[in-house]
């Protein structure tokens, strides 16, 4: 197996967890019993029945998450794959799903969204990683499958906001803001014979696989950016424009490009383009986004076939609180462009404006 095609496989299955976790597990979803409950409150001091994601070492389904993510033959094959498409036309399998998503609902009530559950790719891949660490036999092979776990892992921990994060399963120091304690090291309690899916090409091909230096990955920030805005609506954090006149004139139509302030040239330079700083002509259908170029002050049209509908609602959404936002950005162009061109002792109206802020 090439690196290539396993990369292609891993990140396929990575997806396919993404988009069906909630239908995979939900039916995991427990509520404790009277008798449990009534423990847990002399015990702990509960107050209400305790709800959660009943998802241990023991569960035989670990056995079919670890097929699933190691396989060496296509992801299409694997025995969770079948299963999870034939259950999605399954009434009765449906009706769990929906039994435990009531149950998350009613666990959430009431709490911070911090402290809400959730049904997602990381309940599969913290099941697999609970469930690995309990392995006891086969310790080579337990070493490379953490190492292809760690991958999905740094996949799923892409941001999309400029920072790089090295962390696999194991969180890396400078990942996170507060110090995270290592946990004990404890004795696997799974049998010495029970080793779970065997060395095979696609985790030897994988684990054996040279990392890149800068993000500890296999995968290039690139490739990680792709599966991320697969899922995001969400402009790249590196995409640049040229600071220039893009727009089309076109002769039939009537002022087809948007007349720049006074006192105002583009530059030439490039800038990364925010959505949050992206402001939209109200008068225009055909050029109606803007952005300022930080380096000169000139309005610099945002092709809108680079914005989703979900991005470009959101920016007028967002624009439309604000009325005279177009009036204000188009008197700041000349002004922030003619302060720039100012002698240091006649830079005074920004100055007085950054000042306050
Ligand atoms: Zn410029």
């Amino acid at each position: 197996m090439t690196l290539e095609k396993a990369k292609e496989e891993l990140v396929k299955r990575y997806k396919y967890i993404y988009e069906n976790a909630y239908l995979i597990v939900a039916p995991y979803m427990y509520e404790q019993t009277e008798e449990e409950f009534k423990k847990s409150k002399e015990k702990f001091g509960f107050d209400k029945p305790y709800i959660y994601l009943k998802l241990d070492y023991k569960n035989d389904i670990n056995i079919l998450f670890e097929d699933f993510l190691f396989t060496d033959t296509p992801m299409e094959e694997s025995i969770l794959y079948e299963t999870t498409e034939n259950k999605k036309n399954n009434k009765k399998y449906l009706e769990k799903v929906k039994n435990g998503m009531q149950l998350i609902e009613k666990a959430n009530e009431g709490k911070d969204a911090i402290m809400h559950i959730k049904l997602d790719h990381w309940s599969i891949l913290g099941a697999v990683a609970r469930y690995i660490e309990e392995q006891s036999g086969d310790l080579k092979n337990k070493v490379n499958k953490m190492k292809v776990l760690d991958e999905y892992f740094r996949i799923g921990r892409y941001k999309n906001n400029g920072k790089i994060y090295t962390s696999g399963i194991k969180p890396d120091l400078h990942d996170f803001d507060s110090i995270v304690l290592p946990k004990k090291e404890k004795e696997p309690r799974r049998d010495r014979n029970d080793i779970g899916i065997k060395k095979n090409k696609f985790i030897t091909t994988i684990s054996n696989s040279p990392k890149f230096e800068y993000n500890n990955s296999i995968f290039t920030e690139r490739e990680k950016q792709e599966i991320y805005l697969g899922y995001h609506d969400e402009l790249p954090n590196d995409l640049e424009i040229n600071c220039g006149i893009e727009e089309e004139y076109i002769e039939t139509l009537i002022e087809t490009r948007l007349r720049r302030p006074e006192n105002t040239k583009p530059c030439g330079e490039y800038f990364i383009i925010k959505e949050n700083e992206i402001f939209v002509n109200p008068n225009d259908r055909l050029y109606r986004y803007y952005q300022v170029c930080p380096h000169c002050g000139f309005i610099v049209n945002i092709p809108k076939e680079i914005l989703s509908d979900c991005l470009k609602q959101r920016i007028e959404d967002r624009c439309s609180k604000d009325d005279k936002l177009f009036r204000k950005m188009y008197l700041y162009s000349e002004l922030f462009s003619l302060d720039r061109l100012s002698e240091k002792g006649q830079k005074t109206l920004l100055l007085i404006n950054n000042k306050k802020n």
